[in-house]
């Protein structure tokens, strides 16, 4: 069963039904279970879940110590293009953004100086980001970025447009440990609505991409919807579904999701759906009891005191010191057109100190180079037609 049949299933009427019904009796029946239903997450999202949050929030951070112990994963993107063909109207990369602000792609040399200058800050695990132009950015250029960043960290992982399975299969090969690929939104018509132009306009092709990613051997798969462009409950919850979709089809690849918000967009995009502070936290608190074994990105979008307060509530990765730009921490300085601009402005010290003082302790390394190595060769993890029916108790 592909995951397209699981959102069939689950309906935005149905989800919506679903959660519009949860009672607290239903919330607290959530609370009491080690392991939560489609239904019992309704109920977390739930208005009647409201005054639950604080119980939520001692839950979460239970069972995150649980499966993730104290440690927060560190980790730097580092944008290699900004040329981008498609027209994703919450994008300051989109082809119409109407930005005249420089736009390249960096040479090797170039991207050598960001590695060695992230290298240089501490970090062990990069991600490489391109918008999407397969012309002027082809798969050649993305592995060997891959492959030079290799020469410097432990993990690197890829955010670029969805590929084909041996695409992915070639990326493995070159070192390639992980790809994060949002859907953006699962709703087809608001997705078809926001992306006007490009090959992201093909909705099943980008719905299956992080599957094939799986399939080819990554390591590491991380999804999320982009939270502001449609019904955040209803997103959230087609994601956490996606999350558990992959557990069972991907089970040899780790998976995390990241809850991405919506702040900073271009001037011709309004967010139509925006959500609060506690609206942000009441989805990664459902999300953790829902997912208890799935890792947490917290990128720099959000301000630092915000991220400060949600460390300890499912977190297990963080972004710092980041630059949105090609060559921000070494080479362009301010002249290259930026993906969107960041909140948490701190430097990756200031943000381990800021986990220290959580209790956690920063991890800039989280397993040896060694292992990715080992696994070049190790043929697609996952298993078709491995999630059953109980996608749809
Ligand atoms: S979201 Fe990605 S594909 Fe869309 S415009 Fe931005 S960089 Fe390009």
């Amino acid at each position: 069963m592909s995951f397209a049949s699981v959102l069939e299933y689950w309906s935005a009427d149905r989800v919506r039904e679903r959660i519009s019904l949860s009672s607290e009796r239903d919330v607290e029946r959530a609370l009491s279970k080690e392991e939560l239903t489609e239904t019992d997450v309704c109920a977390l999202l739930s208005e009647a879940a409201r005054p639950w949050l604080e119980a939520m929030a001692q839950l979460a951070h239970r069972r995150t110590r649980r499966f993730f112990g104290r440690t927060i994963g560190l980790y730097a993107p580092l944008y290699i293009s900004n040329i981008c063909g498609a027209d994703c109207v919450y994008c300051g990369y989109a082809v119409r953004s109407g930005s005249k602000l420089k736009r390249l792609t960096l040479t090797e040399a170039e991207i050598r100086r960001e590695c060695e200058a992230l290298a240089a800050r501490g970090f062990q695990h990069v991600l490489l980001l391109t918008g999407e132009a397969p012309r002027a950015v082809p798969v050649s250029y993305i592995e060997k970025a891959v492959s030079l960043a290799r020469e410097y960290f432990a993990s690197v992982s890829i955010e670029v447009y969805a590929l084909d399975e041996d695409e992915y299969r070639r990326l493995v090969y070159a070192g390639l440990d992980g790809v994060t690929l949002y859907m953006e939104t699962y709703d087809r018509e608001t997705y078809a609505r926001v992306h006007l132009k490009g090959r992201k306009r093909d909705y099943a092709y980008r719905l299956d991409a992080i599957e094939r990613a799986g399939k080819a051997g990554v390591r590491r798969l991380s999804i999320g919807a982009l939270l502001g462009l449609y019904d955040w409950r209803i997103d959230g919850f087609w994601a956490m579904l996606h999350a558990r979709y992959l557990q069972k089809a991907c089970w040899q690849s780790a998976i995390s999701m990241s809850f991405p918000r919506l702040i900073h967009t271009p001037p011709r995009f309004r967010v139509v759906n925006p959500l609060s502070d506690r609206d942000l936290v009441q989805l990664m608190l459902a999300a953790r009891l829902f997912l208890p074994e799935v890792g947490f990105n917290l990128s720099t979008r959000e301000r630092a005191s915000l991220r400060d307060r949600l460390i300890p509530l499912g977190v297990t990765m963080m972004s710092a010191g980041s630059s949105t730009r090609p060559g921000g921490y070494s080479t362009h300085g301010e002249e290259t057109l930026e993906q969107f601009e960041i909140e948490d402005t701190r430097s990756p010290a200031e943000v381990a100190e800021a986990i220290r003082k959580a209790g956690y302790d920063p991890v800039w390394k989280d397993f040896d180079a060694a292992f990715v190595d080992d696994q070049v060769g190790w043929v697609g993890s996952c298993v078709e037609g491995s999630t059953d029916d109980e996608n749809h108790s």
